[in-house]
């Protein structure tokens, strides 16, 4: 029991929830004075806390992997290893499903995290041939997705923009079958716009900067970024990031996965005319009419993509420059401004790409999918996006926080039931325990009928010119007396006044903190139309690959309803993530960021607090120890402590739980500080350990 060794040392505490008396400053000091130490793993009971050390650890060798391997949680050092071993071991020899969630800001560590799970699980599962081409296939995805998925944000320069869950299956002997991967929105306004010092999806550079010249030729692409419109043309080599090389291992991993050489060079060439439609540029011109209408100005990167796709050039301006209008029962073209003309060129491109990385990853899985009627086991790890509060919040930020919202409700829900279950098993009286509940918040975000999203559909189905103002007066109206819900309108009423909060914009108090989001953008962003001339267009062309992305550009294809909006797709997948993991046994690992310089070693007091509170790091303490801060089997309890006691010293040859009842019973601490389960003694709070600990120093 190293854990308790240290535990006198308040300062160095290896669990959070020993920490006696518990502040948000002693909290914070812990964290840093183990930081300091480049400890930068800690527990709060099973849940471990990560903090970004910014730079390699001598930890993660095989030797480490060992020294994890089968061993007691409390007897090591807090390490990602042991919880990744504890949920591996739980899933093999206990049959129990196990999902770790690993959550933190971008640039915390997180997907760090999750590939330091799966090489642990695939390092200590069996090996064989069989097994080992599953474990490689399934860590070859990550280079794939990465490449597609990835970029570099003022943040991190290898930042995830998308959400994943991966569910990992294992047969009856702990051996892995391989999985599922799922995605959450990917951010694909970056395709089309990204800011100074931030870049576009990895795979535009590395493709660019690694394929030879005969395939940069086959694509029609130049290779040179500054020649690209959505690359900012801007020429970008990062430090410390090989694109050329990588473009090599993301080409091995996909062999590796099994794509084709036919499916490599099909998918490349839709990332190549997604780069190239940057280049398509429009000028106004005017119909005799007067009207304003738009045209292509340079042909040249039009016909090249007409070639790569197969389709007929004059079909593609035509859809890039106009749109049909059904006027009564007649369909008419109409021109497109320049503007317009942009907005849809834009649109297809970021359409075509999303849809390009979710075929991706169906491929991906397709080639690492279970046959069915396997008897399986599963480990889900989740990789996503930590709460967001930013000087401007929009769409995205709303979403996302909605997203951290029901993680937070379903952790203190999981982590009450796992307490609750223990107790039950262990036959103790459970006592309920007081906890923030936030599904009010949960509620006034997806309620069906008066949540903000339904409402944000409502008026995106609205016909005629929408907009959010219509939008935000309506909420401001419904949620008036909300406890969570406040506008510049509401505290207006009510006699408040707040300049930090503008028109055009409302504030939610979440679990994490209140955050004021700008309701410009949120019908365009929530929509995400794109004009049907465009869908058609793409169906009609020859690239199968292509094609396929776009089925309801089949004009045989019975007008469809409407496609579901941005928002309740969201909330339909958070909703079976949530199914899903509910049904299994969880396992935290909240990642910190201790700097915003990516600096090594660098601990800003500051930037932590922060995200304490945004991990809700302190409601974890208060209800992980609301009943029993410790507990631990008799056995290792009684071999620790049994010196206290004259009767137990040195020889104690009756139960282990016995024992420790003739034990404590001698050192007198009060009845309601312990409890005895069937096979754990519990000790409610921190003080009596450290009195047990102290009483055995002194010895
Ligand atoms: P997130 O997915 O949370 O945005 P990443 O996992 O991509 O963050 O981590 C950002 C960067 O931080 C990594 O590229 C790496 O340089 C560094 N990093 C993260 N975790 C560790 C770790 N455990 N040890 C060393 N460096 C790390
Ligand atoms: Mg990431």
């Amino acid at each position: 029991m190293e854990a308790t060794t240290s535990l006198l040392d308040a300062a160095a505490v290896g669990d959070l929830v020993m920490l006696d008396p518990l502040s948000e400053e002693a909290l914070l000091r812990t964290l840093q004075e183990r930081f300091s130490r480049e400890e930068i793993y800690t527990y709060i009971g099973e849940v471990v806390i990560s903090v970004n050390p910014y730079k390699p650890l001598p930890i993660y060798t095989p030797e480490k992997v060992e020294e994890y391997h089968n061993c007691n949680f409390f007897a090591v050092k807090p390490h990602i290893y042991a919880i990744a071993d504890d949920a591996y071991c739980s899933l093999r020899d206990r049959d129990r499903d196990q999902c770790i969630l690993i959550t933190g800001e971008s640039g915390a560590g997180k997907t760090e995290a999750s590939k330091l799970v799966m090489s642990y699980v695939a390092a200590v599962s069996s090996k064989g041939e069989e097994v080992d081409k599953v474990k490689e296939q399934l860590l070859q995805s990550n280079p794939v997705l990465e490449a597609f998925g990835n970029a570099k944000t003022i943040r991190n320069d290898n930042s995830s923009r998308f959400g994943k869950y991966m569910d990992v299956e294992f047969d009856f002997k702990g051996d892995p079958l391989g999985g599922v991967i799922t995605n959450y929105l990917l951010e694909k306004s970056r395709i089309v716009r990204h800011v100074k010092g931030e870049r576009n999806f990895h795979i535009f550079y590395q493709l660019l900067a690694g394929g030879s010249a005969q395939l940069l030729q086959k694509l029609k692409l130049r290779p040179d970024c500054s020649y690209y419109g959505y690359l900012n043309r801007e020429k970008s080599v990062l430090p410390g990031m090989d694109d050329a090389a990588n473009f090599r291992a993301m080409q091995d991993a996909m062999a590796i996965i099994g794509f084709t050489p036919t499916e490599v060079t099909a998918l490349l060439e839709v990332t190549a005319v997604v780069l190239k439609l940057g280049n398509v540029e429009l000028s106004s011109c005017f119909q005799a009419s007067g009207m304003e209408a738009s045209s292509i100005t340079e042909p040249r990167e039009l016909q090249e993509i007409s070639q790569l796709i197969g389709l007929d050039p004059s079909t593609l301006e035509q859809a890039l420059c106009s749109r049909t209008v059904k006027v009564r029962d007649e369909s008419v073209l109409t021109a497109l401004s320049v503007s317009q003309g942009y907005y849809g060129r834009d649109a297809l491109a970021k359409n075509i790409y999303s849809r390009l990385f979710d075929w991706l990853v169906n491929r991906i899985n397709t080639s690492i999918k279970v046959k069915p009627g396997k008897q399986r086991k599963v480990m889900g790890v989740l990789d996503i996006y930590g709460f967001e509060i930013f000087q401007d919040n929009g769409f995205e930020q709303f979403i996302i926080n909605y997203c951290n919202e029901k993680l937070q409700q379903i952790f203190i829900l999981m982590t009450l039931k796992e307490e609750q279950e223990e107790y039950v098993r262990e036959g103790i009286k459970w006592t309920p325990v007081e906890f923030f509940d936030n599904s009010i918040i949960c509620d006034l975000i997806e309620n069906s009928k008066v949540g903000i999203l339904a409402m944000l559909d409502e008026e995106c189905l609205r016909p005629g010119t929408v907009n959010e103002d219509t939008f935000i007066t309506k909420l401001n109206q419904i949620f008036a007396s909300h406890k969570r819900y406040e506008s510049k309108e509401t505290l207006n009423a009510k006699h408040v006044t707040d300049i930090s909060l503008p028109l055009r914009c409302f504030r939610i108090h979440h679990y994490a903190g209140k955050v004021t989001y700008n309701v410009t953008g949120f019908i365009e962003k929530n929509n995400d139309l794109l004009f049907r001339d465009l869908s058609q267009a793409m169906w009609a062309a020859r690239h199968t690959l292509l094609r396929s992305l776009f089925p309801e550009g089949d004009p045989q294809r019975p007008s469809l309803k409407l496609p579901p909006t941005t928002g309740s797709q969201f909330k339909a997948s958070v909703a079976t993530l949530m199914k899903n993991l509910y049904s299994k046994n969880p396992n935290y690992i909240r990642c910190i960021k201790p700097n915003d310089t990516k600096t090594a070693m660098l601990f800003t007091p500051d930037l932590v607090l922060a995200q304490v509170r945004y991990l809700g790091l302190m409601e974890n303490v208060r209800v992980r120890r609301a009943g029993y801060a410790f507990r631990q089997l008799y056995q290792p309890f009684l071999k620790r402590y049994k010196m206290l006691s004259r009767r137990t010293w040195p020889h104690w040859t009756g139960s282990d739980r016995e024992g420790t009842e003739v034990l404590l019973a001698e050192l007198k601490f009060p009845s309601e500080e312990l409890a005895y389960g069937h096979t754990k003694i519990f000790i409610r709070s921190p003080r009596t350990l450290f009195d047990l600990e102290k009483r055995r120093q002194q010895r």
